[in-house]
């Protein structure tokens, strides 16, 4: 959702045009993770309008880095609101959070390569997408404007800030994936 993630300059698309007719369905949200609405918007697209391709995209400097979620659950907390007992969707309240799982829920994030890579991972091995979708994720250089692949390699994160360390976040967040 982060707004220096131009999405058109980054895939050279044009996802919406004044006369209709645009390149992509575009799912934004905060760390461009999976969540069930995007796993929603994907079967939608991918089984029934057509869709044959996922493209992920996450950024450097994401703000999804600068802090630990337990604090962010704390914060919810200290004023009074029990987030073992929230409406995710006011609209559909069976779907539910088992105990404590509301900071894992909220989906911050260590590291945006691995996220990105474990991205990719769940929306290939989830049942609701068709196996023949070709599905890539990619990190947008905030820092050059660049769109690379996500990996480990230090030389190539060299220069962008893809961890919570330049953030000061302490201990690990609750993964998503584990
Ligand atoms: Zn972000």
């Amino acid at each position: 959702m982060d707004e220096r993630l131009p999405v058109d300059e980054a895939l050279g698309i044009h996802v919406d045009t004044p006369a209709g007719h645009g390149d992509a369905h575009c799912f934004r949200n905060a760390g461009g993770i999976v969540t069930d609405d995007a796993i929603r918007s994907a079967m939608l697209t991918c089984n029934f309008f057509g869709t044959k391709e996922i493209v992920i995209v996450q950024h450097t400097q994401c703000g999804m880095l600068s802090a630990n979620a337990q604090d962010l659950e704390k914060h919810f907390r200290d004023k009074g609101i029990d987030s073992d007992n929230i409406a995710l969707d006011p609209t559909l309240p069976e779907l539910k959070l088992e105990k404590g799982a509301f900071a894992k829920w909220i989906g911050m994030m260590d590291d945006v390569d691995v996220t990105c890579m474990k991205t990719i991972e769940a929306f290939r091995n989830h049942p609701l997408i068709p196996k023949d979708t070709v599905i890539s994720g990619w990190i947008w250089e905030v820092e050059t404007r660049r769109l690379r692949a996500p990996t480990l390699d230090p030389e190539k994160r060299a220069r962008t800030d893809v961890t919570s360390v330049p953030f000061g976040v302490n201990g690990k967040q609750p993964a998503r994936w584990s």
